[in-house]
């Protein structure tokens, strides 16, 4: 490895042959990485007080753990679930990119995201686990992009990470565009936790990565299983959560409308 001051040389180098952009619009920035000040004044990022199970906003602090109606109403299968920021049209295009796209210039500042929107589930966590894929999509895509944020988060931390704990065990059609009913149909058996590797999950706290929770179908389906498996807790760890728009905002519109 080069010293620091050669780094630094070298570093300057890249910047004139390929300047940093935002990660999100292109627009010419200070650094590599990152995303310029518009982009992010438009990340919704999720942050206290939050429904301790679900994760997403609570409309005042208690100052107790709260949980929020939906939370009530139908407990998850995971213990807790955090997000980064809400599945907003920045977030959207963000993770796309990420995920179809191929570019991976956002993995570190994702990475730090979701290790500081996940501190409450890493600080006691055993093990981090990413969603699988199913193989022929992971040929498809080239690389689980929640491997990569698993393996990331891993080294930031030191918790221990295994991407071959929970496979895919059946091809499932992607998630985009069906209802909840179907989505929860969609995923329902499509996980399983390696028999080789039950040994790692049983009496364990694990924190599973993803990049988007929508409905909870996939995140609920993965919990499952490692439930099965004896698994102390399973938390989720994702980059965007889709958040109903709180009940006063659902009056504000109807009153609009
Ligand atoms: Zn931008």
């Amino acid at each position: 490895m080069p010293p620091p001051s050669w780094r630094a040389g070298l570093d300057a180098v890249a910047d004139l042959l390929l300047p940093p952009v935002c990660i999100a619009c292109r627009a010419r920035i200070m650094g590599h990485g990152l995303l310029c000040g518009d982009c992010f004044a438009k990340v919704d990022f999720i942050a206290p007080p939050v429904c301790a199970r679900l994760g997403v906003p609570l409309p005042y602090d208690a100052g107790t753990p709260s949980l929020s109606a939906a939370a009530i109403a139908a407990p998850p299968v995971y213990d807790r679930a955090r997000a980064v920021a809400r599945y907003s049209q920045t977030m959207r295009d963000l993770i796309q990119s990420f995920k179809y796209r191929d570019r991976q210039e956002g993995l570190a500042l994702f990475s730090r995201w979701l290790v500081h929107a996940g501190a409450e589930l890493l600080a006691d966590a055993d093990l981090i686990l990413p969603v699988p894929l199913y193989r022929s999509r992971l040929w498809w895509r080239r690389f689980n992009q929640s491997a990569m944020l698993a393996q990331r988060i891993s080294k930031l931390t030191g918790i221990a990470c295994d991407c071959f704990v929970l496979k895919r065990v059946r091809r499932t059609a992607s998630q985009v565009g069906l209802s909840a009913e179907q989505r929860v149909r969609n995923v329902a058996g499509a996980f399983k936790v390696e028999p080789s590797r039950a040994q790692i999950v049983k009496g364990r706290r694990i924190v599973v990565v993803d990049d988007v929770i929508t409905t909870g179908a996939t995140a609920e389906a993965c919990a499952r299983a490692l439930k099965r498996a004896k698994a102390a807790r399973v938390d989720v760890l994702a980059l965007a959560r889709a958040v109903e728009p709180p009940p006063r905002a659902l009056k504000d519109l109807r009153g609009a409308g």
